[in-house]
């Protein structure tokens, strides 16, 4: 926390806005929009309801197909089921990790040779990281199918300038308590066009008409930010730059000392790409560490008490996902299989990062 959240909800308390309407919400959605220049912004309960929002504002509905990016939480995909939509998945490139664009437009002639253009398109800026957006914006119009980024875990990341989140027709943000700001649950959905924000704003409190009664002519959802949660994330907006700062150190320290060793890589920025390293992974290559894997450091890591995780497991193949379409070469698979996320917090201190290194070059240079 920066130390004014608790200046923003005692305010909150002060004026009596508890509840999901009132300055901090107005503020909240004022500040993501002057920081990643989106025209609007709808503070919601979580990403997850931003995305459902996203999708249900595309029109998407039972029996629709969505193309969604396979290697990613399971926010994104889960979404598109609320909608009793079909999830069409899509494998990453190697350089971004985030949704390859070729295979992307396979699956979408794919779709039409059914002829069942998808509804959405859901690239994932994946742990900060942006995806090929150009490439993936230019296809998407080419067919003319909308984009909604999911930019959950890139708040703070930008390609050329443009923040994550701006580039499609919609952008979802989150502030989950893992995030890189967070209030404690929280989300965000933006886009340039009001007239959507509107809509999001409405169906977020239950739909309900403009009439002195209770009116509805459809279903509404509960998924609209309290004025209490917002006043932690104002106050959030005042150190994200610090803690974009303090993650990307986080990466640089890492890299520094963890490069000289065979068979360890990291996640390059593309040109004029800039990411807020979320996490930082490491990606372990086998043939050049003696057959020492991902899960033997995992292992020694945990032995010293010291949390490292897998990758997301790819949606495709997750049980829940076993029987939907998927467009891939498998390089997601591989990813899962061969990368680990490294503690990453904005508050880890130099020995913290020290002991991390340390075990890790312990298990791949055993002495
Ligand atoms: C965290 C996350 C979400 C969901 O956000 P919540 O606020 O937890 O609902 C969606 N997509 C990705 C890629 C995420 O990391």
């Amino acid at each position: 926390m920066s130390g004014s959240e608790q200046k923003y909800i005692q305010q909150a308390f002060d004026t009596n806005w508890i509840a999901p309407i009132g300055p901090n919400v107005d503020g909240f959605e004022a500040a993501i929009c002057d920081y990643t220049k989106a025209n609007h912004a709808a503070a919601l309960s979580s990403g997850t309801a931003a995305l459902h929002l996203a999708l249900k504002l595309c029109g998407v509905t039972t029996g629709d197909y969505v193309i969604c990016q396979s290697l990613t939480f399971v926010a994104t995909a889960n979404a598109v089921m609320y909608q009793g939509a079909t999830p069409i998945f899509v494998d990453s490139e190697d350089e971004t990790w985030g949704m390859d664009p070729a295979l992307m437009e396979m699956a979408i002639l794919h779709c039409i040779s059914l002829e069942k253009k998808p509804k959405a398109i859901i690239p994932v800026h994946l742990y900060g990281m942006p995806v090929k957006m150009n490439e993936i914006s230019q296809i998407a119009r080419k067919y003319k199918i909308p984009v909604i980024e999911d930019a959950a875990e890139a708040l703070g990341s930008s390609i050329n300038g443009k923040s994550c989140g701006t580039f499609g027709e919609y952008g979802v943000l989150s502030f989950n308590g893992n995030k890189i700001i967070t209030t404690s649950g929280g989300g965000m959905l933006i886009a340039d066009n009001e007239k959507k924000i509107e809509k999001a704003r409405f169906l977020s409190t239950q739909a309900r008409d403009s009439a002195p009664h209770y009116q509805h002519s459809e279903v509404g959802f509960n998924y609209r930010m309290s004025n209490v949660i917002a006043g932690i994330g104002r106050g959030q907006m005042e150190v994200l730059p610090l803690r974009i700062e303090q993650r990307r150190l986080v990466f640089e320290y890492y890299k520094k000392h963890l490069s000289d060793i065979q068979g360890i890589s990291f996640l390059k920025e593309q040109e004029g790409s800039f990411s807020n390293r979320w996490l930082t992974i490491i990606n372990i290559d086998e043939s050049k560490t003696k057959g020492i894997g991902r899960e033997k450091i995992r292992l020694a890591l945990e032995e010293a008490n010291i949390e490292s995780r897998p990758l997301w497991k790819p949606m495709h193949m997750q049980p829940l996902f076993e029987k939907m379409p998927y467009f891939g070469k498998g390089v997601a698979m591989k990813l899962f299989n061969n990368g680990l996320c490294l503690p990453s917090g904005s508050n880890l201190t130099t020995e913290d990062l020290d002991r991390v290194i340390k075990i890790i070059h312990l298990t791949l240079k055993p002495k």
